[in-house]
């Protein structure tokens, strides 16, 4: 893939750049495990001090830098703004909270004094997607460098601007040279350096194919690594759900950054009492949306990414609906400049066709209608991703109960899955293995070092 910015909205290459050849890649490895030695004994005070700088100029600078946001990857203006906020808070509460996360543990030691101490490894490799091109970044970045870990971030080629002006934003609140950097390069000669010594761990966020690859050669070289891959998670409406509140989160957790999101409600699978009640709703509300340019704050629809997903989502629900599925609403390519696709919802669908088993990456509602709670645990565990989910009911006890029956990393109750920093983030089955945000995060990376004095 080349490195450049193609503006979905006209499908217009705006910026080209090269990536590094060897030797440029080679000073900035070295500069990085450079940079770890002073780093490593850097008090953990003096590190919270940058990121607290770089949190404060995103805020300062929000408009531009979600412009950029936007330009490449074509989301609506508000929700770039919105990912910079939150972007800014994760760096703002790992410099906050981290000293105390990194605290020596005591253990339980019958013969003697024991406990952890939390030790930084080296350089870290960040293989980051294009979907929250800021915040992707900094969930990996902010608790590494806390933890005295140094990172270089191979971004998405599709948001070589987004990828600069974080390393550009680090530049400019002083953080020392070599303790984070962008790199510039294909995905191919990512092989070769997870087996580069120097590199101690690393972490990929994107698709199955991507992280199989990663987790292949960080096991080649014996070198830990966390995957946060795909998703395809369920959204639980029980009879006794508040339709208000399930038609509010449905709107953000399946159409919001258009569909292109981890832990999007991708599978509806609600009671077949509400059934038709919520596809007539969801109808009305797409119905009032409005296509556009993703930098106009009226705008509803925005482009999804490329041209590509959407001819390939276009693909999926096609032969979806040539399998017998119902099309209610959209199900194309939009007639216009750019890569729109129509806001669509899909039923009737079973396991014979590709939207059941497969994740479907853009404005897509595919409605599942079920007679009990057993028949839509049953479904929403049918799946080979587990990452996230939500179960709507008045009744908490009974949320709960499903809650813990579903075979994921996150369930969320009366809400779309959703992200902060103090939670945990993470999946289980195809969707990945390690957690993002929250206390966890900081010591994915770390040594976790046993010093004991022994009673004498
Ligand atoms: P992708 O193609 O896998 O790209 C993600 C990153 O991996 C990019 O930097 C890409 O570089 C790189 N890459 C691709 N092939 C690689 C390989 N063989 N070895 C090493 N690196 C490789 O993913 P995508 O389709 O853009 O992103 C969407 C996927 O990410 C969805 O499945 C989504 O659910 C998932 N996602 C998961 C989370 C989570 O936290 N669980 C969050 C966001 C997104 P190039 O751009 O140069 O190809």
């Amino acid at each position: 893939m080349s490195i450049q910015t193609t503006n979905p909205y006209t499908n217009k290459v705006v910026k080209s750049f090269k990536p590094l050849n060897e030797d440029e890649l080679e000073h900035k490895i070295s500069d990085a495990h450079k940079a770890f030695d002073t780093w490593k004994t850097t008090p953990i005070a003096e590190r919270a001090k940058y990121l607290l700088k770089v949190s404060e100029l995103m805020l300062e600078r929000k408009q531009e830098l979600a412009k950029i946001i936007t330009l490449e990857m074509g989301k609506l203006i508000e929700q770039s703004e919105s990912e910079i906020e939150m972007c800014a808070s994760v760096y703002a509460y790992f410099a906050n909270n981290s000293e105390a996360f990194l605290k020596d543990k005591e253990v339980q030691d019958d013969g003697g004094k024991a406990f952890i101490r939390y030790t930084p490894k080296g350089v870290i490799l960040g293989v980051e997607p294009w979907n929250y091109p800021f915040n992707q970044v900094g969930r990996l970045t902010a608790p590494n460098l806390m933890a005295g870990n140094t990172v270089v971030i191979k971004h998405a080629s599709n948001v070589p601007q987004c990828a600069q002006m974080i390393e550009d934003l680090f530049h400019e609140a002083g953080l020392p040279k070599g303790v984070y950097t962008n790199l510039f390069l294909e995905s191919k000669r990512i092989a070769k350096l997870t087996a580069d010594p120097r590199i101690v761990a690393m972490s990929l966020t994107g698709s199955e194919k991507a992280g199989a690859s990663l987790a292949e050669n960080a096991g080649k070289n014996l070198k830990k690594s966390i995957l946060e891959l795909g998703g395809s998670d369920a959204f639980i409406v029980l009879e006794d759900a508040d339709m208000d509140l399930v038609m509010k989160e449905i709107m953000i957790g399946r159409f919001g950054n258009m569909g292109q999101a981890c832990t999007s409600s991708k599978r509806i699978i609600i009671h077949e009492s509400l059934a038709d009640e919520f596809t007539e709703k969801l109808k009305k509300e797409l119905s009032i949306l409005k296509d556009g340019d993703p930098m106009d704050k009226a705008t509803t629809i925005s482009p999804m990414v490329s041209q590509e997903a959407a001819e390939h989502l276009l693909e999926q629900v096609t032969d979806t609906v040539n399998a017998g599925a119902k099309l209610i609403v959209g199900g194309k390519l939009m007639q216009r400049e750019g890569a729109f696709f129509e806001p669509t919802i899909i039923t009737d669908i079973t396991s014979q066709m590709r939207a059941y088993h497969e994740e479907l990456f853009g404005p897509v509602a595919a409605i599942y209608r079920v007679k009990n709670q057993e028949e839509a645990i049953k479904l929403a565990n049918d799946s080979t991703f587990g990452l996230g989910g939500s179960v709507f009911s008045e009744d908490i006890d009974r949320a709960i109960e499903v809650a813990s029956l579903i075979d994921t990393g996150m369930v969320f109750i009366n809400e779309h899955s959703a992200s902060k920093p103090d939670l945990p983030f993470g999946g289980t089955k195809r969707s990945g293995y390690g957690t993002e945000l929250s206390p966890s995060a900081v010591t994915e990376f770390v040594n976790e070092k046993l010093i004991r004095i022994k009673n004498r």
